[in-house]
């Protein structure tokens, strides 16, 4: 089988959203085997966690550009965990006028603390800043959610190849960074342009002077 270029290939992939949507991955999941086992004293734990190249679940022009790797550290006791997720995402994006691909390099780091024996004492989940605290009682913690909505906070609002890009001829399509096309500046809205087949009306008969 023909494996296709990673950069390329990928950024023309749709990723399907909504119900129908299958991730790469069925899960960012981290055992908690360690700090359920009985004793006392802190644990400690790294796990990498690798996700492929392909579409995200974020939007469909979205993918990851090379497999990128989750780092989570862990440290904690029998009751509460604390988490530490980093990873620095290739992502790979259309340009939004000219629609060449660009690369974001996204830097996401972020905590979370996880309640092995109930819910977070509640004062503590409003004053502790961006620190997400949630009750466990599983013996896996799914992190899937969370990693995604930190990657999605640290994407730009809008992808430009650069600020001065000048996109693509709306007449001919060529991408105006590479070549002059020569279109009239001054073209017709696409929208429009069927009007100007329409016949034009007759021209009226002079009136007649007396
Ligand atoms: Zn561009
Ligand atoms: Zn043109």
């Amino acid at each position: 089988m023909q494996i296709p270029p990673p950069h390329r290939a990928l950024v023309r992939l749709t990723a399907p959203r909504g119900p129908g949507y299958t991730a790469p991955v069925a899960t960012l999941r981290v055992s908690l085997d360690r700090f359920r086992r009985p004793g006392s004293g802190p644990r400690q734990q790294s796990d990498v966690l690798t996700l492929p190249a392909g579409p995200t679940p974020l939007h469909a022009d979205l993918s990851l550009a090379l497999a990128a790797d989750v780092r989570v550290r862990l440290e904690g006791d029998q009751h509460r965990v604390q988490a530490e997720v980093r990873a620095d995402p290739d992502l790979v994006q259309p340009c939004a006028r000219c629609l060449e691909d660009v690369h974001l390099n996204v830097h996401v780091l972020y905590q979370e603390e996880w309640w092995l024996t109930g819910d977070p004492p509640a004062d503590l989940a409003e004053s502790d800043g961006p620190v997400l605290h949630r009750g466990v009682t599983d013996s896996v913690v799914d992190i899937w959610d969370s990693f995604w909505q930190n990657v999605a906070l640290e994407l730009p609002a809008k992808v430009l190849c650069t600020e001065a890009c000048r996109g693509l001829c709306p007449v001919c399509g060529t991408n105006r960074n590479r070549a002059e096309c020569g279109c009239a500046a001054e073209s017709i809205d696409p929208r429009l342009a069927v009007l100007a087949q329409w016949p034009r009306p007759k021209d009226q008969p002079p009136t007649p002077s007396r």
